[in-house]
């Protein structure tokens, strides 16, 4: 079985080989490494092989290997369901938010973070494939909400996140992507933003995501192979 460092050393070479396809800048494609359901040594080896940057989905689990690894100079992106009782823990312990998909959640992130820390970065998700999936603003409510995250206070929009629905087809999936993409463009010009960041793509669907100008890879499976079963 190939280790963590061989799998990022992997997807590296396989990043840098898109960009220059796609003619992009490598350094402007980010690996947030999911590390759901993995343990802190996981977590340590990824960043020993120079990844820093790490997305967690559970709250509880991520404070726990957070614990463990305050020794390592991580970055800390919560990319899970947000319930509103839980926003004063993730203002106080993550540097980035993805998943903001309604302005209460985002008004208590903006009013909980603490004053010491930098503006939380912030993601709004977007139901892009309006699937079955419950989480994701609507196309609909979107440019409301982007305006009104971007006058809080205390939190810093950096673009749009997405998880469309699963497809295998390379072209059926750079549809939701390009979408995404033309959003965070028509957005910024609509309101004079500056939103810099795509949260698209996984190990599945990397290659359409960065086709299409993604600039976070939220990367689980291809870093830390298969996650077990949930039940
Ligand atoms: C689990 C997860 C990922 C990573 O998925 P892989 O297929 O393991 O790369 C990315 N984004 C979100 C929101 C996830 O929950």
């Amino acid at each position: 079985m190939a280790t963590i460092a061989e799998n990022i050393k992997q997807l590296r070479e396989q990043i840098d080989a898109e960009a220059q396809l796609w003619q992009r800048d490598p350094a402007q494609i980010r690996i947030l490494a999911v590390s759901k359901t993995h343990r802190a040594p996981a977590i340590a080896q990824a960043h020993a092989a120079g990844l820093s940057d790490f997305g967690e989905n559970y709250l509880q689990e991520a404070l726990a290997k957070q614990q463990e690894l305050t020794h390592l100079p991580l970055t800390w992106h919560f990319i899970g369901m947000i319930q509103s009782n839980k926003t004063k823990q993730l203002a106080e312990n993550f540097a980035w938010v993805h998943t903001v998909d309604r302005l209460r959640i985002a008004q208590r992130l903006s009013r909980q973070r603490p004053s010491h820390l930098p503006p939380l970065n912030i993601c709004v998700q977007v139901n892009i494939s309006q699937q079955a999936s419950k989480s994701g603003c609507s196309l609909e409510e979107l440019p409301q909400l982007v305006k009104e995250v971007c006058a809080l206070d205390n939190l810093r929009l950096r673009g749009l996140m997405v998880i469309p629905q699963p497809s295998s087809d390379f072209e059926q999936q750079r549809i939701p992507l390009r979408q995404c993409r033309q959003l965070l463009e028509q957005l910024n010009q609509q309101f004079a933003l500056d939103m810099d960041c795509l949260s698209m793509g996984m190990s599945s669907d990397m290659q359409a995501a960065i086709a299409e100008g993604s600039t976070w890879l939220r990367i689980g499976t291809a870093i830390f192979g298969q996650r077990p079963p949930t039940n």
